[in-house]
């Protein structure tokens, strides 16, 4: 499997939480598509070895990919097919915020070949979104997801933010029986987090926005897991849920090491054994690339390393870490040492062991990341 990303850094209004790369300027998004293009004309070898296979998964993220009109889209689409060989059935992502989904815009989009589209609802309450600083308002958030069917798009998965201070469990209850109502197939849920230099520890530091319960955070999360559970969704990765088959496949190639490439500022390169990601800076990335550059930087990962991310992303998937599979990819001694560090996380309930992966509780899913670096190789 490989895929590609193509991250769009424009947005209309800045997010307080958000610490992506992207502007509310727009001044470079007229040339910003032939710079995309151009980047994409340089790395045409980039996936040499899975040129006769072709690509699965597209994905247009940002930023808001959806600021971009439907005729540059199109032009960026059928670029990076001629130059990448995209297969047929490919999953093709687009980011969407949802005031800017009217229907004629969905059926263009659907008609030049997005055949999936991941919505950042965020809430369906307004002093919620309010408190997020999103631009969209609870009724365009709801028609979004009508439209989307309306077009014909079925395919739709949708962000949700949980943790937030006016976010009652009552009224997160509510955000979750949306997603039951209108039967979306993918949710993605990510916990609100403080990041460094954003609006929000600006605001929180200041007194001005209320800080973010950790508590609450926990507790909302274990509802979710009951409600979405309860409805044959599949937890299929700490942040993501799905029903059986709707997977998002862009994001499992995150999550399996496999190749990918990131074009546009910001945007991270994977391929066996080797990372790049390109400077986070739109107006430098688009000057270097119209001079014939790609303003990026390139790390080699060790044994270490690998194994370190193969345990961390495996570790937060529903089929967990594969321990054949580490002792056949790095040695039987890595995977023995793997089991003993993991030998007191069972006893605690945060692990188990199942045919031979090691995968987390539902309580071991609130302390993924440190039992992941607790099981990291030491040698
Ligand atoms: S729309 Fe998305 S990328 Fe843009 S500021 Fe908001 S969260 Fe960040």
């Amino acid at each position: 499997m490989s895929g590609i990303y193509i991250h769009i850094p424009f947005c209309r209004q800045a997010c307080h939480y958000c610490n992506f790369h992207f502007s509310v300027s727009h001044k470079n998004l007229d040339g910003y598509p032939d710079a995309l293009i151009r980047e994409a004309e340089m790395q045409k070898d980039f996936f040499h070895q899975n040129k006769a296979t072709g690509i699965e998964t597209l994905y247009l993220g940002g930023g808001t990919p959806s600021l971009l009109n439907n005729s540059d889209i199109d032009r960026i689409l059928q670029k990076i097919n001629r130059i990448f060989n995209i297969r047929e059935g490919a999953e093709i992502t687009m980011e969407a915020n949802p005031d800017d989904l009217s229907l004629n815009g969905l059926r263009e989009l659907k008609s030049i070949g997005i055949n999936r589209l991941s919505i950042g609802i965020q809430s369906f309450h307004r002093g919620d979104l309010a408190y997020m600083n999103r631009i969209h308002s609870p009724d365009q958030a709801l028609n979004s997801i009508l439209n989307s069917r309306k077009a014909g798009f079925e395919n739709i998965g949708i962000d949700l933010i949980y943790g937030t201070p006016g976010l009652s469990d009552q009224l997160w209850k509510e955000n979750l029986k949306r997603v039951l109502e209108f039967d979306i197939p993918h949710v993605s849920a990510y916990a609100l987090t403080v990041e460094p230099k954003t609006p929000l520890e600006y605001m929180i530091r200041k007194g001005t926005a209320l800080p973010v319960d950790e508590e609450q955070s926990a507790r909302q999360f274990d509802l979710m897991l009951q409600v979405l559970q309860q409805h044959d969704y599949l937890h299929y990765e700490i942040s993501n849920f799905a029903r059986p088959g709707c997977f998002s496949r862009h994001n499992m190639l995150y999550w399996t090491g496999a190749s990918y490439l990131g074009l546009g500022p910001s945007a991270h390169s994977h391929l066996p054994g080797k990372r790049s990601w390109n400077v986070s800076n739109t107006t430098t990335y688009i000057r270097s690339v119209n001079d014939g550059i790609i303003p990026q930087e390139t790390e080699l990962l060790s044994e270490i390393q690998q194994f370190d991310e193969y345990v961390m992303t495996s570790l937060r998937t529903m089929w967990g870490c594969n321990l054949n599979y580490i002792k056949e990819k790095w040695s039987e001694l890595s995977g023995e040492n793997l089991e003993l560090q993991a030998e007191k996380h069972i006893r605690n309930e945060m692990l188990i062991k199942k045919e031979g992966h090691l995968i987390l509780t539902d309580r071991g899913k609130l302390f993924a990341d440190g039992i992941a670096s607790d099981l990291f190789r030491t040698d």
